[in-house]
């Protein structure tokens, strides 16, 4: 590993890095690579390129499957992970090994077409953009449970965070060096990709594309995994979060200082008070309590993050590589 922490598992500089981040992929493998194979050789310049796949900890035959293409093709490379560090981690340890001059991240399932590849390549080559960003259209074969609270969650992003997450956005990208190296400068543990893309500037050209069901296997992602990641995103890139906690405080402060005016001036009028008091008082201490706590986990969300990253582990751990 060099300074500027890269394993460089290639040999010289190829034109093209690929980075797969797979986690129990093994029926997906075979596939890819023969599609990437068939999309790249033979088309102009592309046929230097190396083949990253990221194994991040699965528990199926993915490392075998990747171990045989990578006996068989000296292009194709493997980064192992300890365990499942998540698929943030293991585009950061894929980038990290790439030594390309451009680098191209695609999901190892087929939803990211490799037939965009070449366009994508030829538009950043010709530098009309630094980074070719797919972004799909459709969003069909989803549930559309699923495809509602997408769209609140890019609204929610747009609303909160000052960067720019750009809606049916896919990690699927092709980057120049300089963009990537960008995105490694950015030492945090808590990695929000969709943010962390948009947050490192340069210039973003976007291919559209109709979304694909995937090839085989299915999703990693939950519901309940979706939400807790949207939430993560935001409390990554935004502490608006903090400013409306203090807001309901400062409001429920002058409420009560209104209050407090209206039975003083009450009192002085000679008017009995608080007759019926209970019941508002009781709805009045769940109200604020209710709000003390959220805001209380708020912060809490603020001061578990910071613990993360304060102690500093690493993003991810090697058991093999090559
Ligand atoms: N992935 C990963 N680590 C994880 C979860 C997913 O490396 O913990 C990989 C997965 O193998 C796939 C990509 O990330 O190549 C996207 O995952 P998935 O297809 O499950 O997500 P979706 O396409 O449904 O958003
Ligand atoms: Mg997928």
């Amino acid at each position: 590993m060099d300074k500027a922490g890269r394993h460089g598992v290639g040999g010289g500089t190829p034109g093209l890095s690929l980075v797969v981040p797979c986690f129990n992929e093994a029926p997906s493998i075979k596939p890819l690579y023969e599609e990437v194979l068939q999309v790249l050789d033979g088309q102009s310049g592309i046929s230097d390129y190396e083949l990253i796949f990221v194994d991040d900890g699965s528990k199926d035959a993915t490392l075998e499957e990747i171990k045989k293409y990578a006996a068989l093709d000296g292009r194709v490379h493997y980064i192992s992970f300890s365990r499942n560090f998540g698929k943030e981690a293991a585009l950061l340890a894929g980038f990290a090994g790439s030594t390309g001059k451009y680098v191209v991240t695609l999901d190892a399932d087929m939803q990211d077409p490799p037939a965009l590849i070449p366009e994508m390549l030829a538009s950043v080559s010709a530098g009309e953009c630094d980074c070719a960003a797919a972004r799909r259209v459709t969003r069909k074969g989803e549930p559309p449970v699923r495809s509602f609270f997408a769209r609140c969650f890019y609204r929610m992003m747009a609303k909160f965070a000052e960067i720019d997450v750009v809606d049916g956005a896919r990690d699927f990208r092709l980057m120049t060096r300089a963009y990537v190296d960008a995105i490694l400068s950015l030492e945090e543990r808590n990695r929000f990709s969709k943010g962390i893309f948009p947050w490192v500037g340069f210039r973003t050209k976007w291919f559209e594309y109709e979304n694909r069901s995937r090839g085989s296997g299915k999703t990693k992602w939950s519901f309940w995994r979706l939400v807790i990641y949207a939430f993560d995103g935001i409390f990554a890139f935004s502490s608006k979060p903090l400013a409306i906690a203090s807001v309901l405080g400062i409001l429920l402060f002058l409420a009560a200082l209104l209050l407090i005016a209206w039975i003083l001036v009450e009192k002085l009028m000679g008017h009995t008070v608080n007759v019926y008091g209970w019941a508002s008082t009781v709805c009045i201490i769940l109200f604020t309590s209710g709000i003390q706590l959220f805001s209380v986990g708020i912060v809490g969300q603020y001061l578990a993050k910071t613990y993360t990253e304060v102690k500093r582990r690493p993003h991810y751990i090697v058991r093999e590589s090559a």
